[in-house]
C-alpha cells in the first residue's frame, strides 16, 4: 500500500509539472536545501544530510518529488507546512548546517531552562480598553473575511496568477484603513524565492517604534489531494488566521496608537516551505531590528479539541510568550489552553525563532485533533467551523498588539 502510494504520489507529481509546465514557476523544479523533522524524514527514506536528535531537526537536500512527498506526510499527519527551505542559506557548505542545527538546538535549551526555573506565573493587570477591544470583536466580520478569501480558486504561491487576492486585498485593507486614527504604512513585499508577494500593515509606536510586535499567518493555500484538481479554498487553512489578523488590525486601527511599533503580516508560500516568513525574519535579523515578540495565527477555525480549547504548540516557540499567552488568557479570553507539539517547520513561527525571535503559535486544536480537510477542495466553511472559537484567536492577537505593544516586557533570556 506504502508503495502503491508513493509510486501514484510520484506520477501525480509528473503530471502537475507537465500541466503547469507552461507556468513560469522555476522553483517547484529544483533541489531544495530543507530543514524538517527528523520523523519525516526517516519515514519517507529521504538521505539526512545533518541532524540533531536533541530537536528531531534533520537536514536534507530535496528534490521536486521529495518536497512534495514531505507536504503530503505532513498533510497526512495533519500538519499545515512541513519544511523550512533554506535556499537562502545555499552560500552556507557542510558542516556549516550543522552550525544552524546548533543553534536551533541553542534556542531550544534556553527556552527549555526558563520553563524548568522556579519563576511565579506571569500575570497581566487588567486593563478596561483592551476588556472593551475584546468584545469589538465580531463573529460576523471573520465569516464575511473567510467566505471572501476561500472564494478564490486558489491562493497558491505556484498558482497561474500568484497575487490576484494579495492586490484585492490591499485594496480591501486600504479601504479599511481610510478609517484609522492612528499612523499606518501598507506593503507589499517581494521575494526572491517566490513570485507571491507577502502583504504587511506597519502601525507605528508612538514612544519605541524600533521595538516590534509581529502578528502574522500565510495567506496562501495549497491542494494536496491526489488528483482531487486544483481548487484550494482553504478556508480553514488559512483563511481563518488571515481573518483573525484583519479583524484585529480593524480594532486596534481606531484606538491609540501602542508604544511599540505592531506588525502585521500575511505571508507569501508557506505551503511551500515557509518561503515569504523565512526571507522576512532572515531580514529583519540582518538589519538587527529588536523584534519583542512574533504570533503565529495558522488554522483557527475548526475546534477539534473543543470550542475553546486552543493547542499551544511548545516546539519551536518561545517559553515566555507561551506563558504570556497563559496570563492573557486567564485575564482577558477565558479559553483552555492545552500544551502541544507539531514538529518542526509546521508554520512560519519557524522562521522567526531560527532567527532567534521570541514566537508564539495558539493553534485550533490539539495538533492531532486538527482539521483533517486541510489542503484539499474540502477545506471550506462547513457546519463545523466555528467561527466563536476562531473569534479567541483575534483576541490573542489583541493583547499581543494592545498590551505587550504597550509595555516593555520582553523574553528575559
Ligand atoms: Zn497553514
Amino acid at each position: 500500500m506504502k508503495m502503491m502510494k508513493t509510486a501514484t504520489m510520484a506520477f501525480v507529481t509528473l503530471v502537475a509539472m507537465t500541466a503547469t509546465a507552461h507556468v513560469p514557476a522555476l522553483e517547484s523544479f529544483e533541489t531544495k536545501p530543507i530543514l524538517a523533522d527528523l520523523k519525516d524524514l526517516r519515514a519517507l527514506n529521504i538521505p539526512v544530510l545533518a541532524k540533531d536528535e536533541r530537536i528531531e531537526v534533520g537536514y536534507a537536500i530535496v528534490t521536486p518529488v521529495m518536497q512534495q512527498r514531505i507536504q503530503e506526510r505532513a498533510h497526512q499527519v495533519g500538519k499545515c507546512g512541513g519544511f523550512e527551505d533554506l535556499t537562502l542559506d545555499m552560500h552556507i557548505q557542510g558542516t556549516g548546517f550543522n552550525s544552524i542545527l546548533d543553534s536551533l538546538a541553542a534556542i531550544q535549551e534556553k527556552n527549555a531552562l526558563y520553563e524548568r526555573a522556579p519563576f511565579a506565573a506571569l500575570s497581566l493587570e487588567k486593563n478596561g480598553t483592551i476588556e472593551a477591544a475584546m468584545t469589538e470583536v465580531s463573529e460576523d466580520n471573520l465569516r464575511s473575511y473567510v467566505t471572501w478569501l476561500s472564494s478564490f480558486p486558489s491562493r497558491s504561491n505556484r498558482d497561474a496568477e500568484p497575487n490576484r487576492h494579495v492586490v484585492e486585498m490591499k485594496t480591501r485593507l486600504e479601504a479599511m484603513l481610510a478609517e484609522a486614527t492612528i499612523p499606518y504604512e501598507i506593503s507589499e513585499i517581494n521575494h526572491t524565492s517566490t513570485k507571491q508577494r507577502t502583504l504587511k500593515v506597519r502601525l507605528v509606536g508612538s514612544e519605541r517604534p524600533n521595538e516590534i510586535v509581529v502578528l502574522g499567518g500565510h495567506l496562501d493555500s495549497i491542494n494536496q489531494s491526489w488528483g482531487g484538481g486544483k481548487t484550494a479554498p482553504g478556508a480553514d487553512d488559512n483563511a481563518s488566521g488571515s481573518a483573525n489578523l484583519i479583524e484585529a488590525l480593524r480594532i486596534m486601527m481606531t484606538k491609540a496608537q501602542p508604544k511599540r511599533t505592531v506588525e502585521f503580516f500575511w505571508y507569501a508560500g508557506e505551503e511551500s516551505g515557509l518561503l515569504g516568513s523565512a526571507e522576512i525574519a532572515k531580514q529583519y535579523k540582518a538589519d538587527k531590528k529588536d523584534v519583542v515578540a512574533v504570533l503565529q495565527l495558522d488554522m483557527t477555525l475548526f475546534p477539534g479539541s473543543g470550542e475553546l480549547v486552543i493547542g499551544s504548540m511548545t516546539d519551536f516557540t518561545s517559553s515566555w510568550l507561551r506563558d504570556y499567552l497563559k496570563a492573557a488568557n486567564e485575564t482577558y479570553i477565558h479559553a483552555r489552553i492545552v500544551d502541544d507539539k507539531c514538529g518542526y517547520g509546521c508554520s512560519d513561527h519557524a522562521s522567526w525563532n531560527r532567527q532567534g525571535y521570541p514566537a508564539l503559535m495558539p493553534f485550533e486544536a490539539t495538533f492531532s485533533k486538527s482539521n483533517k480537510n486541510i489542503h484539499t477542495t474540502r477545506d471550506v466553511i462547513s457546519p463545523e467551523s466555528n467561527f466563536k472559537h476562531s473569534a479567541a484567536y483575534t483576541k490573542i492577537a489583541l493583547v499581543m498588539g494592545m498590551d505587550l505593544a504597550n509595555s516593555t516586557a520582553r523574553q528575559p533570556y
